[in-house]
């Protein structure tokens, strides 16, 4: 593979709305790092005229490239794939909605310049989002690096410059469900953050309800932890030891004569502990029913095609 100096890989999903836009300010900001760069469009199963206009743009631009998925298969996996098929010796992770800023690519070159492997933007302010997905991300994290031996940056998404070293090693890492700002993490090397405030959203909504959060934080939390697991011992632990309790005191009641109430204490007891049992399993499935993925092998995504001029075709005066 003949290896460019940048590569940007841009997962979209039904971004019609801002693709134009952030094609012209991505590309301009590129050219001011590099000539040599390339733009990678990923597809991500959209329904909309996304791909249409991905081709027309890649037509008119031998540096942009287009990558169709056969179907969604989520934000981490579309960037998965668009990290494949880049080639250049650093290469930039982006939204395509232009909360993060494009123009912020030169100053975060040069910061790696100094000698970094990875250069996460960390997000300072963000415009746009609401106190609900703000809370919800703080305690996620609080809770995702107390879980976790990987220390996990807070306030970072999955925007950054990476070398190609590190996305290599990111390519060579075969798990499904992917956390890919953990998995980078877990790389090391030299890793600096870079503070930014973050836009709101040119334009379209957001293609991340909470749904999609919330799989993406328990894919993040079984990925990067078994420690619900060891959890799961210590509650049936204590519900055993809960369970003790009850007991003595039944038959205490039953020696002293008590022997028909404690019907609430039994309807509770017994609430309470098929919930924990039940809980406890879901646990255990949500490990299992990965193993189960991971055992199977299929690959993490489907290209159906790509799309790129050859620059090499070009006939000059064209
Ligand atoms: N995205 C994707 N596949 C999906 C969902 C989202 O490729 O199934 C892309 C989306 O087009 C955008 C990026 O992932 O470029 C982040 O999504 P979004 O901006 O909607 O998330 P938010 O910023 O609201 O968390
Ligand atoms: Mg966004």
């Amino acid at each position: 593979m003949t290896r460019t100096e940048l590569s940007v890989v841009v997962p979209c999903f039904n971004e019609e709305a801002v693709l134009e836009e952030f094609s012209g300010r991505m590309s301009r900001a590129c050219a001011a790092v590099t000539r040599d760069y390339e733009i990678v469009f990923v597809d991500d199963g959209s329904s909309d005229r996304t791909w249409p206009m991905i081709e027309t743009l890649s037509q008119n631009d031998p540096r942009i490239v287009g990558v169709q998925l056969f179907r969604n298969h989520g934000h981490q996996l579309a960037a998965t794939a668009g990290l494949s098929i880049a080639a250049g010796n650093r290469v930039l992770l982006i939204d395509a909605d232009l909360q993060d800023p494009p123009e912020l690519l030169p100053l975060m070159a040069r910061l790696m310049d100094e000698g970094y492997d990875v250069v996460y933007g960390k997000r300072i302010a963000r415009a746009g989002e609401t106190t609900f997905k703000r809370l919800t991300a703080t305690v996620f994290y609080r809770l995702l690096n107390r879980l976790s031996s990987v220390a996990i940056p807070e306030d970072t998404g999955d925007f950054r410059l990476m070398s190609r070293p590190v996305v290599d090693i990111l390519n060579n890492m075969p798990e499904r469900h992917r956390f890919i700002r953990g998995m980078v993490s877990w790389i090391g090397g030299r890793q600096a953050a870079f503070p930014y405030a973050r836009d709101a959203r040119f334009a379209g909504e957001t293609k991340y309800p909470l749904r999609k959060m919330i799989s993406l934080a328990i894919d993040a939390l079984t990925s990067f932890s078994t420690k619900p697991l060891r959890a799961a011992v210590w509650l049936g632990l204590m519900s055993s030891l809960f369970a003790f309790a009850i007991l003595f005191y039944a038959v205490f009641q039953w020696s002293v004569g008590n022997v028909v109430p404690g019907w609430a204490s039994s309807v509770v007891a017994i609430s309470f502990f098929s919930g924990t049992q039940l809980f406890v399993m879901g646990v255990f499935g949500e490990y299992l029913g990965r193993v189960v993925q991971e055992v199977k092998g299929r690959p993490l995504f489907t290209i159906g095609k790509i799309c790129r001029k050859d620059a090499m075709a070009e006939i000059p005066g064209d």
